[in-house]
């Protein structure tokens, strides 16, 4: 009798979609085996280092990955990076099937004159700094101004203002880093304008982080009334996310006074950077007025008037969004769209896409999750109909004597829980002391 050939699947980029990925196929296939390769020394991708350190609800997706990787059939092979240590091509010969959800770490850059003035950061920075990414670490962000510019309205960019105008008692029960809790209680910041090309309609961001910043404590949500000029008479016909968002903008515009908070958190609508000035370091931005066009209202688009405005401020934060990188030269890419091209989640015969790699940057973790789920049944329909099983791999055994030349030093999951073990010894051993001050 022939024995069955053991199915062997990689995954490259250790975040939701690929534990996702691995988490469907672990359960459907008997005895694969699955190794999941990662750049960082450590797993979980935007889930540690993207979602906000006050978010710990979000991050408790980590218990479920975890059950993942301690699977007999799962590996989880840290600090090997796709496109340096090892190529597409040579884990397309050692792998039956090859997943690519290595995320997109990149910034959208804004092309604008003065983008690279002092005093003017990229969202991802900030959020990395905030929550321990390796290299972002000592980033000296300056907050000894009183007004911020943040271009862009997603979530990311909500995420930021919160982050910087949350009161710093509240900040310290998060598990945010202690170099950014040290910068932010030494804050000079007093006003933070979120600027959108769109309108109020087309927001970006979604319910749950325009409450958690009308709640905030000391600090004032101020709206610009004319911006909300006809906006409630197409409430009957939104559908119910974006007409529960909407209601709560007019709400809270409605209900907006002027009660003394120290910090104001100023959405502007209907306005695009055009031009960020200063000599030694930023002092203002000229922003160009917007109007909306297209009868499909949701999807308007903004279309630039003669109009001027210029707005002051010293630090600007751009957050217009995220894109991937060909991370190998194999890779079909669409560098315009900054992600992988792919038919239907297919690259290449046994190769596949899956998270913001493929979809670009947007979706929550549940967003990511049900593409996961859905590349993995495509893995598991074409490994029957493309008969993508038909000779035995190599597989890690493989791979690990490439790595083994370049003297890649690979981190298990157990030498990842040893890394856990001790930094949360260390945070703990941080919190008590901090608890002998006080
Ligand atoms: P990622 O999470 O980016 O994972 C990709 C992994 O690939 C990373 O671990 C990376 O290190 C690794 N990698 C990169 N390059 C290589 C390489 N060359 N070789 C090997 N490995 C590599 N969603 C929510 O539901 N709630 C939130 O509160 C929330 N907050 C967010 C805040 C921010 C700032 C951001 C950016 C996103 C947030 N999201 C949130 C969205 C959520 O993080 C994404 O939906 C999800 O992380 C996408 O998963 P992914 O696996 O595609 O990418």
């Amino acid at each position: 009798s022939t024995v069955p050939i053991k199915p062997k699947i990689c995954i490259v980029g250790a975040g939701p979609a690929g534990f996702y990925t691995a988490q469907h196929l672990v359960k459907k296939l008997e005895k694969p085996e699955i190794d999941i390769y990662e750049r960082l020394p450590v797993p979980f991708g935007l889930v540690r280092f993207g979602v906000a350190p006050d978010h710990p609800d979000v991050k408790n997706v980590i218990h479920t990955f975890t059950k993942t990787a301690q699977n007999p059939n799962v590996r989880f092979l840290g600090n090997i990076n796709l496109g340096s240590n090892v190529t597409l091509e040579q884990l397309k010969n050692a792998y039956h099937v090859v997943l690519l959800t290595y995320g997109a770490e990149q910034s959208k850059t804004l092309n604008i004159p003065g983008e690279n003035i002092n005093n003017v950061i990229e969202a991802r920075k900030i959020v990395g700094w905030y929550n321990g990414i390796p290299w972002d670490t000592d980033l000296n962000i300056d907050l000894s101004g009183e007004k911020v510019a943040i271009f862009g309205q997603g979530n990311v960019a909500i995420d930021v203002a919160r982050i910087l105008l949350t009161p710093i008692d509240e900040l310290k029960k998060t598990d945010i880093t202690q170099h950014a809790l040290d910068a932010i209680s030494t804050s000079k910041i007093k006003t933070i304008s979120l600027i959108g090309r769109r309108g109020p309609l087309q927001a970006a961001f979604t319910i749950k982080e325009l409450r958690e910043m009308l709640k905030l404590r000391n600090c004032n949500t101020i709206w610009q009334p004319q911006d909300f000029i006809g906006v409630s008479e197409h409430l009957p016909t939104l559908v119910r996310p974006r007409k529960r968002l909407t209601e709560l903008m007019l709400k809270s515009l409605k209900e907006q006074n002027d009660s003394a908070c120290n910090k104001e958190f100023k959405p502007i609508f209907h306005r695009s950077p055009l031009k960020i000035l200063g000599k030694s370091k930023v002092e203002e931005v000229v922003l160009g007025v917007n109007e909306l066009k297209g009868d499909d209202i949701l999807n308007q688009k903004s279309s630039l008037t003669d109009i001027r405005e210029s707005i002051k401020c010293d630090l600007v934060v751009s957050s217009i969004g995220y894109k991937s990188v060909q991370a190998d030269k194999d890779i079909p890419f669409d560098s315009h769209r900054g992600i992988v091209n792919h038919f239907n989640n297919k690259v290449d015969k046994g190769v596949y896409v899956s998270g913001w790699l493929g979809t670009g940057p947007t979706g929550v973790i549940l967003t990511t999750m049900g593409n996961a789920f859905a590349v993995a049944d495509l893995i598991l329909q074409d490994m029957k109909e493309e008969n993508l099983l038909n000779n035995n791999k190599g597989g890690f055994e493989e791979i690990i004597k490439l790595l083994n030349k370049q003297n890649v030093q690979v981190v298990s999951w157990q030498d990842w829980e040893k890394i856990d073990q001790f930094e949360q010894s260390e945070g703990k051993k941080n919190w008590e002391t901090e608890g002998e001050d006080s």
